[in-house]
């Protein structure tokens, strides 16, 4: 089964790319961090704090997440809702960040990765898919850039769709995360000596795109 694992801090374009990478393919896209996110709602709406690992653990075993694939791409529904929109709010994103250094949070969804990757062509994005969930993956990417150049692109984005954005807050933001995602105990995130440093500073999304196609490409010839 075709596996493309690609991992990178928050901001540095995962998403965008590998979507098209999976389009280019005809294959699925899996947002792993969707998966973390739906999880990290659903504390928001129980009043969970997302860093108690004793309450999160109790609702931990009653919580449905599922994944499933409409014309427009993937949907991650929490309990049987789509949560798709909602998981993008500013607020859930740090709850995420908070909930998956939870190991049980992670074993929990890193099944249902294992299982979609076990019987679907597809590239996954996230954090530890290089490193934890799919060592033998059939391609590996480290996808990165600065946090300066990350911010930026983030605070173009947001004013480009109306809404107001503060580069220096935003900055702060992904150091945080940045830090969060690298330092937790279990499964932070890093850089494998066989997945491909691609830094996407000074790169368009389309030469991304271009450029680990190629890497795909020779690899399955
Ligand atoms: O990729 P995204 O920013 O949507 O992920 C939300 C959060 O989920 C990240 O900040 C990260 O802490 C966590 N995550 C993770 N492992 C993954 C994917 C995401 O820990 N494989």
């Amino acid at each position: 089964m075709l596996n493309i694992a690609i991992d990178g801090p928050s901001g540095a374009g995962k998403s965008t790319v590998a979507k098209a990478i999976a389009k280019e393919l005809g294959i699925l896209y899996l947002d792993t961090g969707a998966m973390y996110r739906a999880v990290g709602l659903k504390a928001v709406r129980l009043g969970v704090s997302c860093t108690d690992e004793d309450k999160v653990k109790e609702f931990l075993p009653h919580v449905q997440i599922d994944v499933k694939y409409q014309e427009d791409g993937m949907h991650i529904y929490l309990d049987g809702e789509d949560v798709s929109t909602a998981i993008r709010e500013h607020y859930v994103s740090k709850c995420a960040s908070d909930i998956s250094k939870i190991p049980a949070v992670r074993l929990k969804l890193v099944e249902l990765q294992r299982e979609i990757a076990a019987n679907n062509p597809v590239v996954l994005d996230g954090r530890d898919i290089t490193s934890y969930v799919l060592p033998h993956a059939n391609c590996k990417f480290f996808l990165t850039a600065s946090p300066e150049i990350r911010a930026r692109r983030r605070t173009d984005e947001l004013l480009a769709r109306g809404q107001s954005a503060d580069y220096d807050k935003i900055l702060a933001d992904i150091i945080d995360r940045d830090y969060n995602d690298s330092h937790r105990d279990f499964c932070p995130l890093t850089q494998t000596e066989d997945s491909i440093l691609v830094d996407s500073g000074n790169m368009s999304a389309d030469e991304v795109k271009e450029y680990m196609l190629r890497h795909i490409r020779k690899h399955m010839e």
